[in-house]
């Protein structure tokens, strides 16, 4: 049996979001007042709709990503990184052809593709049938901060594309337009230095995960066990967790639940996948990625 591990590679870990709007789109507040919104953060990205922000101005952030949400009135995807030539010219029209140019123009430029709120179904979503016609795109907004339970929360179709053997990742981001949408669900990052190029070298390898305030400290593999080391610390450890492991069609494999540190599960090989979500008492969480397992 082969496990493969996301989280192999250990550095260290750095919070931020790239789905984040300003003024410049239908976002409330301006660039100086978003990089406060979000201090603290290790980096950051602005994407407003059909507009790539420039970054200037007094900020405390370390780090900033320039992106772009194309916003047809069907779907919404985010770039992380594109080039300003895709501003040339640019239609938000929602085709197959249209989208899928942005998303290998992006990956050639450094960047990567994220198909996001694909269930936000009363405004701008992914009918399944379109995620799998596009690709090379790196990932889909699992979670999306902007406050409906109902539909930015997209798990199933995560597990779809997973299931189908598509190798793709689960971001979290707020989409903040509002006061109050900051800082609700973000992407925690191992990287080897705080940079761009470490931040997105990371991200294209899975090694991160999605926080609504909880964690993992690490994700291991020891044999055909995937040990999963729960963000621990005095406090935190008197807590009661709720851990599940998620396989193929979103399948549950095993719940681990009590005042724990750590949860394991033995791989069968049946899995296709093997994905970790944990709920620390209170609602705070945190979503692994998955760890492919081949038989
Ligand atoms: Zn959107
Ligand atoms: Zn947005």
């Amino acid at each position: 049996m082969k496990i493969w591990n996301p989280y192999e590679i250990t550095g260290k870990w750095l919070r931020g979001s790239f789905h984040n709007h300003t003024t410049n789109s239908d976002g409330w507040f301006p660039l100086e007042t978003v990089y406060k919104m979000y201090g603290g953060y290790d980096f950051l990205g602005i994407s407003d709709h059909d507009k790539i922000t420039k970054h200037e101005g007094e900020r405390e952030i370390p780090t900033v990503f320039e992106a772009i949400e194309v916003s047809s009135r069907q779907t919404h995807m985010l770039l992380v990184n594109p080039p300003h030539s895709i501003m040339e010219n640019y239609s938000s029209e929602f085709t197959i052809e249209n989208y899928q140019r942005f998303v290998d123009l992006t990956a050639a430029n450094g960047g990567f593709a994220v198909l996001v709120h694909p269930n936000r179904y009363f405004s701008n979503f992914w009918k399944l049938d379109d995620m799998f016609k596009m690709e090379n795109f790196l990932g889909v907004e699992v979670y999306n901060g902007d406050g409906n339970p109902e539909y930015d929360i997209a798990f199933d179709k995560w597990d779809a594309l997973l299931s189908a053997g598509r190798k793709v990742w689960g971001f979290g981001n707020d989409d903040s337009h509002v006061y109050g949408q900051e800082k609700r669900a973000w992407n925690m990052v191992m990287a080897m230095e705080n940079t761009n190029e470490a931040i997105v070298d990371a991200i294209v390898k899975g090694n991160f995960y999605v926080s609504t305030g909880y964690g993992f400290d690490a994700i291991q593999v020891e044999d055909d066990t995937v040990v999963v080391d729960l963000r621990s610390n005095e406090l935190l450890d008197k807590m009661y967790k709720y851990v599940t492991f998620f396989g193929k069609d979103g399948r549950v494999l095993q719940e681990t639940t009590g005042r724990i540190k750590q949860a394991k599960y033995e791989c069968k090989g049946d899995e296709g996948y093997v994905r970790i979500a944990v709920y620390l008492e209170g609602g705070y969480s945190a979503f692994s990625q998955p760890l492919f397992v081949e038989k």
